[in-house]
């Protein structure tokens, strides 16, 4: 009988991490100044970022140490679980094998700390004082949250308006971390009452809550800025995600077919596959898949285009080359917060550019119905985030069926949804609507686009 979690001991965390920029087909393209659409160096990084993660985001080194402070703070949950998912197999009466590896059993329950942590970490040890941010959902300043105050750090983030007032109890799992929580637009930064002396009465949004953080950063010597998703740096620290995998994988005797994962910047995806995408670039594994899963109100990968494009909404940021649904489109207010991003990491629009990975798009109905499906038999309830992969690999798992052979399908369960029943309330309830995206409004928001 095969095993239904394979776990790993302490001494089996991984002591570096991996970076795919060192066997990428191509190299990366450039960062552009937007002024001067020249390429930009280590300097123009560094009122926001400390050295060691500017160095690291330019890096083509295969594998970096990861310091044993980081690596201490990672045993509070690290490794994490791989599970076997039997009885959702046996629910679905598939031959296919079933793999999730769960980064739900994190403190504040997802990937995101295995980044917030070293970037908390590096930023202390270049004596910063107080790191600022923003957060849509809640899941990246919660992570940020305590891992600043594990590293003695003070910590702001700016949280979009309508979540704020939505969804109180990430706000409370930052204040209970020692955070200090402003509804973005805040009264705190220029960018912010300049906004409300337009609009009173603002919403917010992730790119107006973005700009604030930026320039709380920038405008204070002892504060530096912290991103949760798309840049190198962030995509390298989640590395730790698919090593433990792929040795998890190894004591089951088994190597993946295809590797699943949601996707909104890419880190969840990236943190999961890039360890196995190596076997793949050097041609050990050349029939490997992976698929990023996204969802139909905000297809980036699936609809979106190959362009230089801002990383922000607002249009502050240095210019990067990725698959964008133009900074200016605005999704719907789908349940999976953390995927409304316009554009995703530049390494992994290349690698899908280069036909090296594939994507799929749903919309949240059967996301949601595949979720419950999996709360049923397996008995977590995934974030909505999450729940994308979980549908991509029942898809997976019931085409193996139709096909009567078996194959080994791995998918991150990113994390759970105790935060996000109000969405499953809407689902249950039949208040779920599934919004085509604006093929109109990506054109005209990818009209303007200044290409170099
Ligand atoms: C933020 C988040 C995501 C999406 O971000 P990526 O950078 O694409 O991983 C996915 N799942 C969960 C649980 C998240 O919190």
């Amino acid at each position: 009988m095969a095993d239904t979690r394979i776990t790993l001991s302490e001494s089996e965390l991984p002591r570096q991490w991996y970076n795919i920029n060192a066997d990428s087909p191509k190299p990366p393209a450039p960062v552009l100044h937007p002024g001067t659409m020249q390429p930009i160096g280590p300097a123009d990084l560094a009122p926001l970022f400390p050295m060691e993660l500017i160095l690291q985001e330019v890096s083509t080194e295969r594998w970096i140490d990861i310091p044993d402070e980081v690596r201490d703070v990672y045993k509070l949950w690290r490794p994490t679980p791989l599970h076997r998912a039997l009885r959702l197999e046996k629910h679905l009466q598939t031959p296919a094998k079933i793999y999730y590896k769960y980064e739900g059993v994190s403190p504040v329950g997802s990937h995101k700390p295995n980044t917030a942590v070293a970037q908390a970490y590096y930023n202390k040890k270049a004596g910063i004082r107080r790191l600022a941010t923003e957060t849509g959902a809640g899941q990246w300043g919660s992570a940020l949250a305590m891992s600043c105050r594990l590293f003695g750090l003070d910590c702001t983030v700016y949280v979009v308006k309508v979540s704020y007032h939505q969804k109180p109890y990430r706000r409370l799992l930052m204040e209970s971390y020692g955070a200090t929580v402003h509804a973005s637009p805040s009264d705190q930064t220029q960018a912010g009452r300049k906004v409300l002396s337009e609009h009173p009465d603002s919403p917010g949004s992730l790119g107006i809550a973005i700009s604030e953080a930026v320039e709380d950063a920038a405008t204070h010597s002892d504060t530096n800025y912290s991103l949760g998703s798309v840049l190198n740096h962030v995509l390298l620290h989640q590395t730790v995600i698919g090593q433990e995998a792929k040795l998890q994988l190894e004591k089951a005797g088994d190597y993946p077919d295809v590797v699943i994962g949601s996707c909104g910047g890419g880190s969840n995806l990236a943190g999961l596959s890039y360890p196995f995408i190596a076997d793949k670039l050097s041609g050990k594994q050349p029939n490997l898949r992976v698929v990023a899963v996204e969802p139909a109100a905000c297809p980036t990968l699936t609809r979106g285009q190959y362009l230089y494009d801002f990383g922000d909404t607002v249009g502050l940021t240095p210019l990067v080359k990725m698959y964008t649904l133009g900074h200016s489109f605005v999704p719907a207010g789908i349940h999976a917060g953390g995927l409304r991003y316009h554009g995703d990491a530049p390494s992994l629009c290349l690698l899908y550019d280069e036909k090296v990975i594939e994507a799929v798009a749903y919309h949240q109905n059967p996301v949601f119905q595949a979720a419950i499906t999996f709360a049923q038999t397996e008995g977590i309830v995934a974030a909505p985030e999450s729940a994308h992969a979980i549908k991509s690999a029942i898809d997976e798992a019931l085409r193996a069926r139709d096909e009567g052979r078996s194959r080994v399908i791995l998918f991150n369960l990113s994390g759970h949804g105790n935060f996000d029943l109000q969405a499953y309330d809407d689902y249950l309830h039949g208040k779920l609507v599934d919004t085509e995206y604006s093929k109109a409004e990506v054109e005209q928001a990818l009209a303007g686009l200044r290409q170099p």
